[in-house]
C-alpha cells in the first residue's frame, strides 16, 4: 500500500459537480478579476467566520501584510510570534517592514506561550500574531488579556484552522483581524493560491481593501498599494469547498482519533495533544520522536515503507540562515521547545478522504518502527 500526503484529487472527484459548474459560470460570466463570483464568496465566507467583513486577496502571506500595514504598523515597530511556525509568518511581519520578535511556543499545544509574551513586550512592541498552529487554536484569551493590558493589536494567522474553535471562543472573537490562507494544501484549499482577511474593524477593511488593488477606491484614483486579489476562479472554487468544510474537519477528527488509538502504545514518540474542548481541525498530525537523533531515521523508515510523511518545519524561523536578521527579527528568550519541535516532528498523512484502511496501514508501520527501538 502507498499512503500519500495530500487528497486533493479525491477531493476534487467528490465535489466535481459542484466545482465545475462554478467555474464554468466564472467562465461564461466574462467576468474574472473581482466579478461577481467573488463578491458572492466574500459573503459566504464573512458569514461562515461570522464577521462584518471578509476581504479576499492573492495568498495568506499577503492577508497578513496587508492587516499590518492596514494598521500602520511598519518602519521601527515589533510584531511578536512563536518561532515554530510556517516561515511566511515572520516574512510578512518583514515585508511589512517591521521586526518580528520571536518567542517560545507551549511545550503541549505547539501555539504561542502567552506566558512568554510579556518579557517580549518593548515600546516598539504594535501587536501579536498567535499562529493557530497544525489546526488548533492558541489560548486566545491569556492572549487578549495581554494586548488589552499594553494596548497592542492582536491578528490571528488562521491558514492552518479554518472552522476550528475553543472551549469559550470563536476564531475572530478576540482579535482585531484574522489573516487566511488557501492555498492548496491548506484545510479550505483552492486550486492555486489564494487568502483573505476577516475582521470587525472598519480600518482594516477599509485600508486592505485600497492595498490589495492599486490603492484605487475609484477608477483612475490611485493612492499607495499593491497587486493582491483573488480571482474569481478559484472564488468559485472555494465558494463550493466552503459548503464542505465543516464536514471534512470532521473528518480530519476522526482519522486523528483513530491516529491516536492505534498509537498509543508506542514507546519512541509522543502524540500530539488536543486541549480538552477546543475544536481541533488537524490540519496536520503531528509526532515527536523522543530522541531527536532519530526521527530522520524514522522518517526515511516511513518513506521507505509506503507512507508519505514530512515534517512541519524541521527548521524553526530562528534556525533558518537566510533570514534577514536584525532589522527582520530578533528572539527573546530560550526557545527550548520550538527547537526539540523542529528535531523531532514527524507528520503522518492527513486529510479528509482518507480510508480506515490507510489509517491503520500508517499505525502499523509506526508500531513496526517502535518496537525495534
Ligand atoms: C500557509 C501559511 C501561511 C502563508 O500562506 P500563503 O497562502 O502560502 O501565503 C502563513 N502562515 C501559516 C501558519 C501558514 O501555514
Amino acid at each position: 500500500m502507498q499512503v500519500g500526503f495530500y487528497g486533493h484529487v479525491r477531493q476534487y472527484h467528490n465535489i466535481k459537480a459542484e466545482i465545475d459548474a462554478n467555474i464554468a459560470k466564472v467562465l461564461e460570466s466574462g467576468e474574472y478579476v473581482h466579478g461577481p463570483m467573488n463578491k458572492q464568496f466574500e459573503k459566504e465566507f464573512a458569514a461562515f467566520s461570522g464577521t462584518k467583513y471578509a476581504i479576499p486577496c492573492g495568498n495568506g502571506t499577503d492577508a497578513i501584510w496587508l492587516t499590518l500595514m492596514a494598521l500602520g504598523i511598519g518602519e521601527g515597530d515589533e510584531v511578536i510570534t512563536n518561532a515554530n511556525t510556517f516561515f511566511a509568518t515572520a516574512e510578512a511581519i518583514w515585508i511589512a517592514g517591521a521586526t518580528a520578535v520571536l518567542i517560545d511556543c507551549d511545550p503541549q499545544t505547539k501555539c504561542i506561550d502567552p506566558a512568554k509574551i510579556e518579557a517580549a513586550i518593548t515600546r516598539k512592541t504594535r501587536a501579536i500574531i498567535p499562529v493557530h498552529l497544525y489546526g488548533q487554536c492558541a489560548d486566545m484569551p491569556a492572549i487578549k488579556k495581554i494586548a488589552d493590558k499594553y494596548k497592542l493589536w492582536v491578528i490571528e494567522d488562521n491558514a492552518q484552522a479554518i472552522d476550528a474553535a475553543g472551549d469559550t471562543f470563536k476564531i475572530g472573537e478576540l482579535s482585531d483581524a484574522v489573516a487566511t490562507s488557501f492555498i492548496i494544501q491548506k484545510n479550505l484549499g483552492c486550486f492555486g493560491d489564494g487568502g483573505a482577511i476577516v475582521t470587525n474593524n472598519e480600518q482594516v477593511n477599509k485600508v486592505t481593501r485600497l492595498l490589495r488593488a492599486h490603492g484605487s477606491p475609484a477608477r483612475n484614483v490611485h493612492s499607495f498599494g499593491f497587486n493582491s486579489r483573488l480571482d474569481d476562479i478559484q472564488a468559485g472554487v472555494l465558494s463550493a469547498k466552503l459548503k464542505h468544510i465543516h464536514a471534512w474537519n470532521d473528518n480530519r477528527i476522526k482519522w486523528a482519533a483513530r491516529y491516536t488509538a492505534g498509537l498509543k502504545s508506542a514507546k519512541s514518540f509522543d502524540l500530539p495533544y488536543a486541549k480538552p474542548g477546543y475544536r481541533h481541525v488537524w490540519h496536520l498530525y503531528v509526532i515527536e520522536t523522543k530522541d531527536a537523533s532519530k526521527r530522520d531515521a524514522f522518517l526515511k523508515f516511513l518513506n521507505d515503507n509506503g507512507v508519505d510523511a514530512k515534517t512541519h518545519y524541521s527548521i524553526a524561523i530562528h534556525q533558518q540562515a537566510g533570514y534577514p536578521w536584525g532589522k527582520g527579527a530578533r528572539t527573546v528568550g530560550s526557545l527550548t521547545n520550538a527547537e526539540k519541535n523542529s528535531a523531532s516532528c514527524i507528520s503522518l498523512p492527513m486529510f479528509p478522504e482518507l480510508t480506515a484502511d490507510e489509517v491503520d496501514f500508517v499505525v502499523a508501520k509506526c508500531l513496526e518502527w517502535d518496537k525495534k527501538q
